[in-house]
C-alpha cells in the first residue's frame, strides 16, 4: 500500500475494537490498533479468575499473537489520553498518532454513582488486576478467620457481599458460595461453615433485568438453594471496610464488598467535548459516527444509541461486535463514496450461570433453566474464547473441578511490583481535548 492509503486508527482491543481491526484485514487501509494492555480480555469469565476457577492467562490472549498475520495492521500498546478531533490526532502517553478515520472502542468502567467510600474500600470486577485482587482477598479472609478467636470478627471476615443483581453479581455470588462451601470448607476444617455468609444486594425487586420474570425468579431461588442470601429493595450508602451502611439504616458487618451495580463509559469519553447520553456514553448517529466528525466512529460500551423503543442499547458484547461490523462496512462505503447504513441491533438473548449445573437462558423464544441452560452456557463460552489452547485448558479445568469438586487456582499471590511504570486505567491527566 502506498502512503496515500487511508490510515484507520482503532482505540481499544476489546470485543468491539478487535472485531473491527480484524474486519479491516482486506480493506484498502492501513490499520493502527491501540490498547493500554497487550492482551484482549474475555470479561465474561473474569469472575472465574476472581473465584479461583481459572488463571488470568486462560481468559486473556496477546493481541500481537491474534493479529500477527494481518499484513495491514500495526499494534501500539499505549494509553490514549485525548483526541484532537479537529487536527485528527490521537494523543497518547507516548506521542500523537494522526488518523484519516477513527474507531473509538474504549469500552466502559465501573460506575460508583459518587460513592467514594465504596470505590476506595470495596472491590470491582473490570480487569485482570481486579480479579486477582478479589481472589487474593477472599483466600486471605479464610486464612485470617481460621485463627480468629473473636466470633463477631470472624463472621465479618467470612461475610462476602455483592452489590448489584446483574449477570456479574449473580454469577460471582454463585461462584463464591460454591468456592467456600465445596472447596474452602475442606481446606479450612477449623472454620464452621455456618459462619460463612454470601449476600447479594439488589436495589430493585428482581435480578437480571431484561430477562423474563420467570427466569429472574428461578435465578433467585437457585441462589438461595446454594446458600446465597438474596436481598431486594435496599441500597448501599457507605462502606468503611468493616461494615456496610444500607439506606434502611441497617448495618451489615463485613470486610468484603464487591461492587457490580453500575457501568459507565470509559474515562476517555469524559475528555471529549462532544454530546453525551446516559452513563457518560458518547452520542452517535444511526451510522455510528460523531455528528460533527463523520470520520470518527464510536462503538460498544462507549457509544450511546437508542433502540426502536427509545431505550439505550445495553452495554454487552454482542452490541460491540455488531457495531464493529457495521462501522467497518461503513468505512468501506465512505471510502468508495457509497451511502452509509444504519445500525439495528439483533439481540441474541442472555445467559447467566449460577454455579454447578445451574443457569438461566433466554434465547429468543427459548427460555430455560437448570442443567440444559448450564451446558448451553459452557458451550457458548468455550466457543467464544480466543485461542485453541485457552479453550482446551479451560475445558480441562472445568472438567477437573466438576469431577473432583475442586478449584485449581487457590493461590494468594501479592500483586507484583512492576519495574516499568504501568498505565493507570482512567486516571485524570493534564491533557484534555
Ligand atoms: C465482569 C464482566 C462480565 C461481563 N459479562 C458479560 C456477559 O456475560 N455477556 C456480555 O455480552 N457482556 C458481558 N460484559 C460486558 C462486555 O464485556 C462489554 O459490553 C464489552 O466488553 C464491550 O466491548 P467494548 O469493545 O465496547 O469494550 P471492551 O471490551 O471493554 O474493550 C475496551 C478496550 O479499550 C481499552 N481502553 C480503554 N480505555 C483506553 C485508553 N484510554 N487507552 C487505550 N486503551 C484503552 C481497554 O484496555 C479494553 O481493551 C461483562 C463485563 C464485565 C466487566
Amino acid at each position: 500500500m502506498n502512503e496515500n492509503t487511508p490510515r484507520v486508527v482503532v482505540i481499544g482491543a476489546g470485543f468491539g475494537g478487535l472485531r473491527a481491526a480484524r474486519a479491516l484485514a482486506k480493506a484498502p487501509v492501513n490499520v493502527t490498533l491501540m490498547d493500554r494492555n497487550n492482551y484482549h480480555l474475555f470479561q465474561p469469565l473474569l469472575y472465574q479468575v476472581a473465584t479461583a476457577g481459572l488463571a488470568p492467562e486462560e481468559i486473556a490472549y496477546p493481541i500481537r499473537r491474534i493479529l500477527r498475520n494481518q499484513k495491514n495492521l500495526d499494534f501500539r500498546m499505549a494509553d490514549v489520553v485525548g483526541i484532537d478531533l479537529d487536527a485528527r490526532q490521537v494523543i497518547t502517553n507516548d506521542g500523537n498518532i494522526p488518523y484519516d478515520l477513527l474507531i473509538v472502542a474504549v469500552g466502559g468502567m465501573t460506575n460508583y454513582y459518587g460513592l467514594e467510600s465504596v470505590k476506595s474500600t470495596g472491590f470491582e470486577l473490570k480487569g485482570l488486576h481486579d480479579a486477582n485482587a478479589i481472589r487474593n482477598h477472599l483466600l486471605f479472609q479464610f486464612e485470617q478467620a481460621a485463627h480468629e478467636p473473636d466470633a463477631s470478627r470472624r463472621q465479618a471476615q467470612l461475610t462476602f457481599v455483592l452489590v448489584g443483581g446483574g449477570p456479574t453479581g449473580v454469577e460471582c455470588a454463585g461462584a463464591i458460595a460454591e468456592l467456600t462451601r465445596i472447596v474452602l470448607a475442606k481446606d479450612y476444617p477449623t472454620i464452621n461453615i455456618k459462619d460463612v455468609r454470601v449476600v447479594l444486594l439488589e436495589a430493585s425487586d428482581h435480578l437480571l433485568t431484561g430477562i423474563p420474570l420467570r427466569l429472574s425468579e428461578a435465578a433467585a431461588e437457585t441462589l438461595w438453594s446454594k446458600h446465597v442470601e438474596v436481598r431486594f429493595g435496599n441500597a448501599v450508602i457507605d462502606f468503611d471496610g468493616q461494615q456496610i451502611f444500607l439506606k434502611s439504616g441497617e448495618r451489615l458487618p463485613c470486610q468484603t464488598l464487591i461492587w457490580a451495580a453500575g457501568v459507565r463509559a470509559a474515562g476517555l469519553a469524559d475528555k471529549l467535548r462532544v454530546e453525551k447520553g446516559r452513563q457518560g456514553r458518547i452520542k452517535v448517529t444511526q451510522t455510528l459516527q460523531l455528528p460533527q466528525y463523520p470520520q470518527v466512529f464510536v462503538i460498544g460500551d462507549a457509544a450511546y444509541l437508542e433502540d426502536e423503543n427509545g431505550q439505550p442499547l445495553p452495554m454487552v458484547a454482542p452490541v460491540a461486535i455488531q457495531q464493529a461490523n457495521l462501522a467497518v462496512a461503513n468505512i468501506r462505503r465512505l471510502i468508495s463514496g457509497e451511502t452509509l447504513r444504519e445500525f439495528h441491533y439483533k439481540d441474541p438473548g442472555a445467559l447467566a450461570t449460577i454455579g454447578r449445573n445451574a443457569a438461566v437462558a433466554h434465547l429468543g423464544r427459548w427460555n430455560f433453566t437448570g442443567f440444559l441452560a448450564w451446558v448451553t452456557w459452557l458451550v457458548v463460552h468455550i466457543f467464544q474464547l480466543i485461542g485453541f489452547r485457552n479453550r482446551l485448558i479451560v475445558l480441562i479445568n472445568w472438567a477437573w473441578d466438576y469431577i473432583f469438586y475442586d478449584r485449581g487456582v487457590r493461590l494468594i499471590i501479592p500483586q507484583e511490583k512492576l519495574k516499568i511504570e504501568m498505565i493507570e486505567p482512567d486516571v485524570p491527566t493534564k491533557v484534555a481535548v
